[in-house]
């Protein structure tokens, strides 16, 4: 007998013959003798919605009002699981975060787990009843107002939830079969892994490799919980996060990741003296934006130009930022370019083995792609290119790497 918590994404929740599929997948955990919590999103495309028409009111909108509004997606799918449980027979009963409760800190939008009463919840699993709780959401309980986990943050309440109910294994049901060399969606030779290391994953998920969302991972290298992924939709084996020494064979690179997030902004002849980059990312760290990769070259005439990347999001609140600073900061243009992709390779093995980043370099230049960025970490190499090229960029380094599965 163990204890699991089974996590079904939104397509796996997408309608009622996909709720009534998961519900006996729970059923078959129930009935081999488990205690099983279940954490669930919201049906596919229904957070998108929500998130959509609070931006149509306002963009600039009330964050704690957007958390009451976002929430809700999930609450519908708990309770609709909980119906599917009761009528095949298995005990359940919904959650919300407010309930269990999940308790955040007040950061709307993108709020940290703080603490989750597991004590309710073994028991209840203890008297044979399946807990079904909603991802996504928590409470912070200074104002008691609901608070969301960030996109993506259902997997890190089923890590958080495994984590205080001592789950013996944590188990992400997606619509994918495991975590494989890169996005099986855009490259059809991309191979399972049977097993990747915590830090690995958490690397690939950081440069947009979504299948985990990043701070599950964390959580989940952190608690030292037990992490597989596995498909909703087929009974193949899944993906297991592990510590590095449980992998044997370590190749160089073991994953590639895409993110179509980020954006490029540009200074163009900024003065070249002490103190400007200060000046720069003081004021986009003030501005609450987060800046990724960074550039600046050496400048003949006491300028420079000075180049960065943000979030695709916060690309309006950083040019607002620098245009208020421009008096201060002497630069003479702003370029922004949203049609930028960051590709990443990241790999253990990368610590050990010379040449890495030329393989990538040498890929990319056969296919006539240019580099316009390139930053590196002790496992991971990121270079910024040309939207338009993302896939092509994906395909050739999988096979540079030696990555490539048999043809489909
Ligand atoms: P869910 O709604 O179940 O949380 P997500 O859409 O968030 O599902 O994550 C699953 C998706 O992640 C897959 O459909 C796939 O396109 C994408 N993905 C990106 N990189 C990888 C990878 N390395 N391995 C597997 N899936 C990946
Ligand atoms: N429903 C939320 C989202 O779409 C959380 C999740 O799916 O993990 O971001
Ligand atoms: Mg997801």
């Amino acid at each position: 007998m163990a204890r699991i918590v089974m996590k079904f994404g939104g397509t796996s929740v997408a309608d009622l013959d996909r709720i009534r599929n998961v519900a006996n997948r729970v059923k078959r955990e129930v009935d081999a003798g488990n205690e099983v919590a279940v954490v669930v999103s919201a049906m596919s495309g229904v957070t998108n919605q929500l998130v959509k028409w609070c931006q149509d009111l306002s963009p600039l909108h009330d964050a704690r009002e957007y958390d009451t509004v976002v929430a809700t997606g999930e609450q519908v799918t708990i309770g609709l699981l909980a119906i599917a449980l009761q009528t095949i027979g298995v005990d359940a009963r919904s959650w919300q975060g407010w309930q269990v409760p999940i308790v955040t800190d007040g950061a709307h939008g993108k709020a940290r787990v703080e603490r989750i009463e597991g004590a309710t919840l073994i028991e209840r699993m203890r008297q044979g009843q399946v807990p079904v709780i909603a991802g996504f959401q928590g409470v912070e309980p200074v104002r008691n107002r609901v608070t969301t986990l960030g996109r993506g943050g259902s997997d890190l309440s089923a890590v958080a939830v495994a984590a205080a109910v001592k789950a013996d294994r944590c188990d992400i049901y997606t619509d994918v079969d495991g975590i494989y060399t890169t996005d099986p969606r855009i490259v059809p030779r991309a191979r399972k892994l049977e097993r990747i290391s915590y830090e690995e994953m958490l690397e690939l998920a950081s440069v947009g490799a979504k299948v985990l969302q990043t701070r599950s991972v964390e959580l989940a290298m952190k608690q030292r919980v037990r992490v597989q992924v596995l498909s909703s939709f087929s009974e193949a084996p899944g993906s297991l996060v592990v510590d590095e020494d449980e992998i044997v064979e370590q190749p160089v690179v073991s994953g590639i990741a895409y993110s179509r997030d980020d954006a490029k902004v540009t200074l163009r002849r900024v003065p070249d003296r002490p103190g400007i980059a200060a000046g720069v990312f003081g004021a986009m760290s003030a501005a609450n934006v987060n800046v990724d990769m960074i550039v600046q070259n050496i400048g003949a005439d006491g300028t420079t130009d000075m180049t960065f990347t943000v979030g695709k999001a916060d690309l309006a609140r950083a040019k607002d930022t620098l245009e208020r600073a421009r008096g201060e900061l002497g630069f003479e243009a702003i370029l922004a370019d949203p049609e930028v992709a960051k590709i990443s390779v990241v790999g253990v093995g990368m610590r050990s083995h010379a040449g890495v980043a030329n393989t990538m370099f040498r890929a990319l230049s056969e296919k006539g792609i240019n580099i316009q960025v390139i930053s590196t970490s002790e496992i991971k190499v990121s270079v910024l290119i040309a939207a338009e090229y993302t896939e092509l960029a994906v395909r050739a380094l999988h096979t540079a790497y030696g990555l490539d599965g048999p043809a489909a």
